[in-house]
């Protein structure tokens, strides 16, 4: 099947037989209202692109996937892409080709995410070892990568914690951060702006950045923000406990030096949209979703 145009997405609304009726309205919803991601599909597998990335079509491409498209059963149901969460390893060996086939058959680089500020770089011929001497490739530990390499497609695996897709078209680098609360506090995005810099000579200014779906201001209640949460971070609180990573992050680029107009949210929060998306802390035992991003 083609992949889709945005514009022809009206023809395809029901045709994910895959879908049940919430999902649906919820797409539907993002096509009548001004919406801040694109949603495209291939071989009947969806998946959302942020305009400004997409934008950059000829150099790179990514894809934010929803739980949908996939073939693991309850309560994995169906795209999930961890080997971490008890679902069988076949069904999310297929999972994964699934996504590399909508990446145009790329191959994909995941990592051990541990919530911490590591970043893992692939460059040239060498291959990142992690603390433990490891080079496998789900063993190595890093909450970010970044690469210049084509063809190396880097997807960060997420269940209500964001995932921040980077390109810099003038160095040709991309990047895939996760972020956490914990990746929040210890400024895992800024570690990983630090590390372009250094190693690839990306000016934070020519960054293009997108937040991806996750926990929302709606749903970050932390009854125990004054032993879990930096109090510099309590700026960001409503009165009812919720804090608003979405803001954080977007402040934490913009503090590395990206462009406020270089930076897009998705604005969708994993809990309230259960139907498109895996939420920890609404399922407990459940999935993750891939977002991913690579240079052709
Ligand atoms: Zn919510």
């Amino acid at each position: 099947m083609k992949e889709s145009d945005p514009s022809v997405a009206g023809s395809m609304r029901y045709g994910f037989r895959c879908f049940n009726k919430g999902t649906r309205d919820i797409i539907r919803n993002c096509f009548e209202k001004p919406f801040p991601m694109i949603l495209k599909q291939k071989n009947g597998v969806p998946f959302f692109q942020f305009p400004r990335l997409a934008s950059f079509s000829n150099d790179v491409r990514h894809g934010v996937f929803t739980r949908n498209g996939g073939c693991s059963r309850p309560p994995y149901q169906s795209m999930n892409i961890s080997y971490d969460v008890g679902d069988g390893r076949d069904d999310v060996g297929r999972n994964r080709n699934i996504i590399s086939e909508c990446m145009e058959g790329k191959e994909l680089v995941f990592a051990h995410q541990v919530h911490a500020t590591d970043v893992l770089v692939f460059s040239g011929y060498e291959h990142p070892i992690d603390g433990n001497g490891s080079r496998d490739s789900e063993k190595r530990i890093g909450d970010a990568m970044v690469t210049d390499l084509p063809k190396k497609f880097l997807a960060i695996q997420v269940a209500d914690c964001q995932s921040i897709l980077m390109f810099d078209p003038v160095r040709r680098v991309v990047a895939n951060v996760h972020s956490g609360w914990r990746g929040s506090t210890r400024n895992v995005i800024g570690r990983t702006i630090e590390v372009m810099g250094k190693r690839f000579g990306c000016r934070p200014c020519d960054i293009i950045a997108g937040i991806g779906p996750s926990l929302g201001p709606c749903c970050a209640e932390f009854i125990n923000y004054r032993t879990e949460i930096p109090d510099a971070f309590w700026r960001y609180k409503d009165d009812s406990d919720h804090f608003d990573f979405w803001a954080i992050s977007r402040d934490q680029l913009c503090n590395a030096g990206v462009l406020i107009e270089n930076i897009e949210s998705s604005r969708l929060c994993t809990r309230c949209n259960t139907d498109l998306f895996f939420s920890y802390r609404k399922e407990g035992v459940t999935g993750r979703i891939a977002s991913v991003i690579g240079l052709k």
